[in-house]
């Protein structure tokens, strides 16, 4: 599959080291070694448009958040049991961000890490384990949250405690989908209540990408959070992939008008730098805090809070939450062109550079076009455009560059899937 010999290798020496357990993206793996805004470059120092990493969201190894970090590694790192500036002007820098009712802060270094916490939290307070969660969600890599991520597949059982609502898709669901949404979800903690399980959390994406990336309309999730509070459920948001500027303002939930009780957020929050956390209402952790001593090793580092001070800052600075609108709305734009002349486009929706294309064998019938969607990432990435796809039929591609990408990055994406499409 177009490997060299040195590729082969390498594929060869992480299967022995690595073991079983890891995958690799495309049928012709990418070997990265250097990155630049939007731009990626392998080991040939052949250039890629980064359509996917949802993490380097300032751009990929961005000066400023590479100084920063170095400037305080060469300084001190040490943890949140001594006394430090740095993560306090990092949190009262983050909680700005949010609505005022969101008051404390707290820090990890993973997502799967922060809704954990958020879990615990929520079950101290609420006294209940019930969990309602979307159909293909993922939240997590532990076993407290694999076991609430059916994204995972049939091998990783959902807990007992865990009820599933089909995702709020407006595709398909059409103009009942919101009342349907909220239906579902006050439906599923009744059906939880129903084998003695008390109401804890409706946890969503508020994006949800991986069910296949579900903006619209604007404000759906109101009816849903409801629902949830009516059940005596909290609603926590689980931002670690809309968050920092992607949907074009700084929070998912934003965009629905709705003020979460949590919110948990990784991923671009360090620009690369492993750091995570939650935001909360200050009463929320009043018995959790009572109750526990919280100490998380690295999270809340000095260095930490250093590299998401300066993404904090080159978010605000170079107005990339703006960029992201602006240039989403011309990728949307751009995109229903081309679903004007390829009919294998069913749908195109997104919310700034959070963006999905559902492809299909028959627009009546929305039937999944699965392996076309296949061919069309393996394609794209041999024309050196990286992205991927996700939904129950793997037919959605999944479109989420750094938030810097520029009309003329854009362009070479829009024309190259035109070229690919156009070919067969
Ligand atoms: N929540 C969501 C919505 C995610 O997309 C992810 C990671 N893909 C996580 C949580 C877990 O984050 P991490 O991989 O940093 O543990």
């Amino acid at each position: 599959t177009g490997l060299s010999e040195h590729e082969r290798a390498m594929v060869e020496r992480r299967q022995r080291l690595l073991g079983p357990a890891y995958r690799l993206f495309y049928e012709h793996p990418v070997h990265l070694v250097r990155g630049e805004g939007a731009w990626l470059f392998d080991a040939e120092g052949n250039r890629y448009l980064d359509c996917y990493n949802n993490v380097a969201s300032m751009g990929h190894a961005h000066p400023r958040v590479v100084e920063a970090i170095a400037r305080q590694a060469a300084l001190l790192n040490t943890h949140t049991r001594y006394l430090h500036e740095t993560v306090l002007d990092y949190a009262e820098a983050l909680l700005a961000t949010f609505p005022a009712s969101l008051g404390h802060a707290m820090f990890t270094c993973t997502g799967s890490e922060a809704n954990d916490l958020a879990l615990r939290i929520a079950r101290a307070h609420t006294g209940g384990e019930g969990i309602v969660v979307t159909s293909l969600a993922y939240h997590g890599v532990t076993s407290s949250l694999a076991e609430l991520s059916p994204s995972l597949g049939e091998g990783v059982p959902l807990g007992r405690h865990v009820a599933t609502v089909s995702p709020p898709d407006a595709y398909r669901g059409g103009a009942e989908m919101p009342a349907r949404f909220a239906a579902d979800v006050a439906a599923a903690f009744a059906g939880l209540a129903r084998h003695g399980i008390r109401p804890c959390a409706l946890l969503v994406d508020t994006m949800f990408t991986s069910d296949g990336v579900f903006p619209d309309p604007a404000g759906f999730l109101a009816g849903a959070v409801e629902a949830a509070r009516a059940a005596g459920a909290l609603f926590i948001a689980d931002e670690v992939q809309p968050g920092f500027g992607r949907t074009g303002a700084m929070w998912g939930f934003q965009r629905h008008g709705v003020e979460p009780d949590i919110v948990t957020m990784g991923k671009p929050m360090g620009n690369g730098h492993p750091l995570a956390g939650l935001v909360i209402r200050p009463a929320l952790l009043e018995r959790f805090g009572g109750q526990v001593r919280y100490f998380n090793t690295f999270g809340g580092n000095p260095v930490s809070a250093a590299a998401g001070l300066a993404v904090l800052g080159v978010l605000r600075e170079e107005g990339l939450a703006e960029n992201a609108a602006a240039v989403g709305a011309y990728l949307l734009d751009g995109l229903g062109a081309l679903a004007s002349r390829c009919a294998i486009i069913g749908d195109v929706r997104g919310a700034g550079l959070s963006i999905g294309v559902e492809l299909v064998r028959d627009r009546g019938t929305k039937e999944p076009a699965t392996a076309e969607t296949g061919r069309l990432v393996n394609a794209l990435r041999e024309r050196r455009v990286l992205i991927s796809a996700s939904g129950p039929g793997a037919n959605i591609l999944k479109i989420r560059p750094p938030l810097c990408l520029t009309r003329e990055q854009a362009d070479l994406f829009l024309d190259t899937v035109d070229e690919v499409l156009g070919s067969w």
